[in-house]
């Protein structure tokens, strides 16, 4: 089959790696001028099954509420004139009983398992190197009140298979010595050390690369401007190409991923995403001091930040503003993250060489993605990977080029569409009503 797949991010490369490796003629379509060049970019590095409780839960509400208008809130809801964004949450607001939380934890962390043993075959086949780290994720808490309230998540976890150990904090500090200077301030931690980390556009751009040389097509400065349906199926892609001549692209499939820009291009169809922009912040800096900077990839609770060895650079990413799809640099956040890093590792990074950057997570209500088959027969979803899109990328790639093919998912998870009715197929439920994807 000849199978189109928008977007060149984790999720686009992923897919069309696993679509070549079944044997398809693939071609992938990207807007910018290289793959991973937008929310994929400069992301927090982990790879986190164990950072499987959804931003919807039963205490979110509360927070929220706490948070509105507070510039340095680490989870920010701009109200703004947007039905999306309303109707968006709303849908959070039903995905925050304890009933939804469960689900919603059990999806996360079935598809991330599955995503890192994904990962780590394809890192030993083909000798990836993208500054990957597998020394596990360390996640401390400064509240007593969160560190209690970890302890449920956590054992769902461990019920799911997700090795996440609860420490004291002298044991969190024995994993990670450089958090000596913040152990008064720990009230304990859990740890994961299946847990990974690493840089995601180097791997991208990696295995963007390995692709090419199996016969992988890249269309890159190409701007996807609409799909056309015709006899209840997709027809062709229009995109303009980089001379801005409008070409009509034709397949037998076309996998979307086009991160948080899915749900404009499928609205037209009918196809209504529960996707909306969440913006988020990293800074990156070389390392200046190494006895003070962190080795192991950590998760501050506090502050929802996570921070990553990247070889000799440090990552600190985090915060989510739901506020349309501007891109600017906040100060006021940046300064937050950077206060927050030497607050824990002074003098460990050099700030003065600090690079900002900011993405849009394509987040949905409940944190679980949109992967599987639509209303339309050809076209396929693999995107709303929120703050887990590196977590879930290889295995969602590998899940959706063997939906696309008409083979079972080796995963049980809520795939969308025909996929979990297919026989055999070792699927849970299908997709919830308080995430409906309409037309899909
Ligand atoms: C601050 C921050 C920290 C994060 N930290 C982590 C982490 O530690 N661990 C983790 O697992 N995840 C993390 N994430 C989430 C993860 O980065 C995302 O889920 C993931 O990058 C989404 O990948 P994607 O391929 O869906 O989207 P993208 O990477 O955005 O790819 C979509 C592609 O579609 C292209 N495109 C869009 N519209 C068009 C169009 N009309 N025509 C042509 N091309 C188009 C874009 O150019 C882009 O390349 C983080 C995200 C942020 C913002």
């Amino acid at each position: 089959m000849k199978v189109i797949v928008l977007g060149a991010g984790l999720l686009g490369v992923t897919s069309a790696w696993f679509l070549r490796e079944l044997g398809h003629e693939v071609e992938v379509i990207d807007r910018q001028a290289a793959c991973a060049a937008e929310t994929s970019f400069a992301n927090g590095g982990q790879v986190s099954v164990s950072h499987a409780e959804p931003w919807a839960n039963p205490g979110a509400p509360l927070k929220l509420l706490k948070w509105l208008g507070r510039e340095d809130a680490p989870l920010l809801f701009r109200l703004r004139a947007d039905a999306r964004q309303w109707a968006w949450g709303l849908q959070f607001l039903r995905e925050c009983t304890p009933a939804r939380t469960r689900h919603n934890i059990r999806q996360i962390v079935q598809l991330g398992t599955y995503s890192r043993q994904v990962l780590r075959a394809l890192r030993q086949e083909l000798g990836l190197h993208y500054d990957q780290r597998t020394q596990g994720i360390l996640h401390f808490y400064t509240s007593e009140r969160e560190f209690e309230a970890a302890h449920a998540p956590a054992a769902q976890m461990r019920e799911l298979g997700c090795d996440r150990r609860v420490l004291s904090a002298a044991e969190a500090v024995a994993i990670e010595p450089a958090l000596r200077g913040a152990q008064h301030q720990l009230a304990g931690a859990t740890y994961t050390p299946e847990d990974e980390s690493g840089d995601a556009q180097r791997f991208v751009t990696e295995l963007a690369r390995q692709g090419a040389a199996r016969g992988v097509g890249f269309r890159l400065s190409h701007q996807v401007t609409a799909l056309h349906a015709a006899g209840g199926r997709l027809d062709h892609v229009e995109v303009i190409d980089p001379q801005g001549r409008y070409q009509r692209l034709q397949a037998d499939a076309v996998v979307v991923a086009l991160g948080a820009f899915s749900p404009a291009l499928l609205q037209p169809l009918g196809i209504r995403l529960p996707i909306y922009p969440a913006k988020g912040y990293s800074v990156t800096m070389p390392v200046r001091d190494p006895g003070r900077a962190h080795q192991v990839s950590l998760t501050d609770d506090e502050y929802k930040l996570v921070f990553s060895r990247l070889g000799d650079r440090l990552r600190i990413a985090g915060t989510a503003e739901l506020n349309g799809f501007e891109r600017q640099l906040n100060r006021v956040r940046c300064q937050a993250i950077v206060r927050r890093v030497e607050e824990l590792f002074p003098g460990a990074g050099d700030l003065e060489r600090a690079q900002f950057w900011s993405g849009l997570r394509p987040a949905t209500p409940s944190n679980v993605p949109l992967i599987g088959g639509t209303a339309l027969p050809n076209l396929f979803l693999n995107t709303g990977h929120g703050t887990l899109g590196w977590t879930h990328a290889c295995g969602s790639g590998r899940s959706i080029a063997r939906i696309v093919s008409g083979l079972a998912p080796e995963v049980d998870f809520a795939f969308t569409g025909a996929a979990s009715r297919r026989p055999g197929h070792a699927a849970g439920p299908r997709r919830p009503a308080a995430a409906p994807i309409s037309g899909a």
